[in-house]
């Protein structure tokens, strides 16, 4: 039987555990701020080594979609569900439903989506439950959110092409991507066709060897990635790249990429800052997926131009804070985070 208990967390509307031994169910899900409409985030599914680093996940993931959401003005507010799996409670159907179980309890003041570890194929199961689920597939929702994060990440690098060259154009850009799987593979695309030089890089070595050839690429070890000499790396894989380790040994001018959590810590911005490497803010660079999904929530409907347009402004959004920040002297994570926090703010007071 499904068992739900809230968590008291300072600073988030409402954090809950679920458990339910008969399928294998452990997990969280944390609304962090619903002031700006339902929090919507997506459930991952990880094999977390403790509760408590699960619980750390979903928190810190909850309160970085409340920025990613208010910086991309979609009405919505920021919220995470984690699922834990082990060996012995591998993902399955009948954990689906319990999960979405629990996230029907919430009423909609939860909605949910895919996240690593998790497919539409497990978005659609959870939806035999719950209608808080959004990008279902392409027949009846938004279909893949990855094009659309890919799309944004790729106007990042155009942002920081004209911060740092003095024009947008990519082409004979040197660029190192960290992780091929959804997102890495469609920006390789959209950087290849435009004539940018590209280093890869990625754990499954066989489909690191194929996108080599298919993009005339360099490899690079996982382990090295972040020392390719390059002009921007992007980090496309897991969250936690840039720490005191990393980055005094990258070589590059600036690191652009879609991977959620990409500093370890928060005091990770100013290492960055200091080394004078620009850094575009990953809930602001990342956010053409949720910008995408969004349109599930807003009106029902769908269509693709409208999304693509609101991703197009991930461009000016970026640009707006590389420009803040060099006049404020301060890092690119720490004015975006200020710019999210004056949006919320002026919202809620008018
Ligand atoms: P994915 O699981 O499809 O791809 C991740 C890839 O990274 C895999 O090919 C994996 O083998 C590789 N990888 C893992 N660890 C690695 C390492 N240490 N070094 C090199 N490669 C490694 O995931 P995705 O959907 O492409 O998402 C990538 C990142 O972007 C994630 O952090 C995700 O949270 C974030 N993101 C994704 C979306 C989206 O719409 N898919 C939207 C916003 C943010």
């Amino acid at each position: 039987m499904l068992k739900i208990s809230e968590i008291a967390v300072d600073g988030f509307e409402k954090v809950i555990e679920l458990t339910d031994d008969s399928v294998g169910l452990h997990a969280f899900i944390a609304i962090h701020d619903s002031r700006l409409g339902p929090g919507l985030g997506g459930t991952r599914i990880h094999s977390y080594a403790s509760r408590l680093e699960a619980l750390q996940d979903v928190l810190r993931l909850a309160e970085g979609m409340t920025y990613k959401a208010a910086i991309t003005k979609v009405g919505l507010g920021g919220a995470k569900g984690v699922i834990i799996t082990d060996p012995k409670h591998k993902k399955s159907k009948p954990m689906l439903h319990a999960y979405a179980e629990g996230v029907n309890s919430l009423k909609g003041q939860f909605i949910t989506a895919e996240d690593v570890g998790s497919s539409i194929e497990d978005v659609s199961t959870m939806s035999e439950k719950t209608p808080y689920v959004v990008g279902l597939p392409l027949e009846i929702g938004s279909g893949d959110p990855s094009p659309f994060a890919a799309w944004g990440v790729f106007q990042g690098i155009r942002a920081v092409c004209r911060t740092l060259f003095g024009n947008d154009d990519v082409r004979g850009r040197k660029i190192a991507i960290q992780g091929l799987g959804k997102v890495g593979i469609c920006l390789a695309n959209h950087l290849f066709w435009r004539g940018c030089n590209l280093v890869l890089s990625d754990v499954k070595k066989e489909h690191l060897r194929l996108m080599s050839r298919l993009f005339d690429a360099e490899i690079v070890s996982p382990e090295e990635i972040h020392k390719a000499e390059c002009d921007i790396f992007a980090p496309c894989a897991l969250g936690g790249i840039l720490n005191s380790q990393t980055i005094p040994e990258l070589k590059c001018q600036a690191v652009a990429g879609s991977a959620n959590n990409q500093l370890q810590h928060e005091s990770d911005a100013r290492l960055l800052h200091e080394r004078g490497i620009l850094y575009a803010p990953d809930f602001v660079i990342n956010a053409g997926g949720l910008i995408n999904v969004s349109q599930e929530v807003i009106d029902g409907k769908y269509h693709a131009k409208e999304s693509k347009r609101a991703v197009d402004q991930i461009f000016d959004t970026l640009i707006a804070i590389f420009e803040r920040a060099k006049t404020e002297e301060q890092p690119t994570e720490m004015i975006a985070m200020q710019i999210a926090k004056e949006y919320l703010e002026s919202k809620i007071t008018i």
